[in-house]
């Protein structure tokens, strides 16, 4: 039994040598790959739950690797979080969406929010405040069609310098929306004095919403509580009929998901995009 356990051990620890090694190696090619141009912004569209029109855009990291294809951003994100990498690809992503909202702008389209991601670590880390407001001041984006995500995690650490950084963001004139919602631990206290617009209710309790009373309970509570707060709801990771006909049911306010369609380049997302009405 001893042998076995010592052989074990020995096993778990060739396990860690092996991931901080691949780790490495993929902060080192995704240092690379930001140079040479490897990542691109996708846009997937957020739509009125009623209307059917389209609201929005969340801009989706990918990764093409020349070797690998397509890379997760759920497998880079995190490393790049540790590494700090993510401060300079946070800073890239943003400047991409700005300018490409820009471009749809100038080139005749409705103007649209679009969605960025921030990372817990850019919140906490990465005087978040100077980076909008820098890519703001250099794209000429308006602040008014950027909307920053932000998770619960991002903000549970101090509080009041959390409120502090949202006030803030917010006199630039951004919105703001509470990713993931639900998976967190959620304060109701902060709900109320955090100054966010938009609640985004997470995949998980979406995708049972036809067989899961518990599910359908819980996204009719959130839907009503943001309600109550005078917040928009969407809901994410919205798959079929089912799902976005309950979610209609219970008035939610926005979608999305594969059901309309998933993020794609920016080139292919303008067939969603609307001339500007003439006023
Ligand atoms: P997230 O912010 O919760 O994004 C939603 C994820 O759900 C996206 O995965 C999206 O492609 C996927 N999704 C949307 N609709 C559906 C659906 O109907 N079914 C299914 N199965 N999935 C759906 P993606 O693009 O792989 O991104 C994963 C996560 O990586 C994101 O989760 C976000 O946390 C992070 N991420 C992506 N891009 C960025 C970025 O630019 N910056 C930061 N900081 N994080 C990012
Ligand atoms: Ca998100
Ligand atoms: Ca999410
Ligand atoms: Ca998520």
């Amino acid at each position: 039994a001893k042998e076995a356990g010592r052989g074990q051990v020995c096993f778990y620890s060739d396990e860690q040598t092996r991931a901080s090694r691949e780790r490495l190696e993929i902060e080192a090619r995704l240092r690379l790959a930001l140079e040479r141009q490897e990542l691109k912004v996708v846009y997937q569209p957020q739509i009125d739950l009623k209307t059917g029109e389209l609201v929005g855009a969340e801009a989706l990291l990918r990764w093409f690797d020349p070797q690998q294809g397509a890379i997760s951003p759920a497998h880079f994100i995190p490393i790049a979080e540790q590494s700090g990498l993510i401060l300079r690809l946070g800073h890239w992503v943003l400047e991409q969406v700005c300018e490409q909202g820009l471009r749809w702008q100038q080139q005749g389209y409705a103007p649209l929010t679009l969605a960025v991601n921030l990372s817990p670590y850019q919140v906490r880390h990465g005087k978040v405040l100077a980076m909008v407001q820098e890519v703001l001041a250099s794209t000429g984006y308006p602040a008014q069609f950027l909307e920053l995500e932000l998770t619960e995690s991002a903000l549970m650490r101090q509080e009041d310098e959390a409120e502090t950084l949202l006030d803030e963001l917010k006199a630039l004139g951004v919105s703001l929306a509470l990713d993931d919602f639900g998976t967190g631990y959620s304060s109701l206290a902060y709900l109320k004095t955090f100054p966010i617009d938009v609640l985004k209710i997470d995949k998980s309790f979406v995708d049972d919403l036809e067989s899961n009373q518990d599910d359908r309970e819980i996204a009719a509570t959130i839907v009503a509580m943001g309600h109550t707060l005078g917040l928009k709801v969407l809901a994410e990771g919205v798959e079929t009929e089912e799902q976005f006909e309950w979610l209609r049911s219970l008035g939610c306010d926005y979608f999305q998901g594969y059901l309309k369609s998933p993020a794609v380049s920016a080139e292919e997302f303008v067939r969603f995009l609307q001339p500007k009405r003439d006023e």
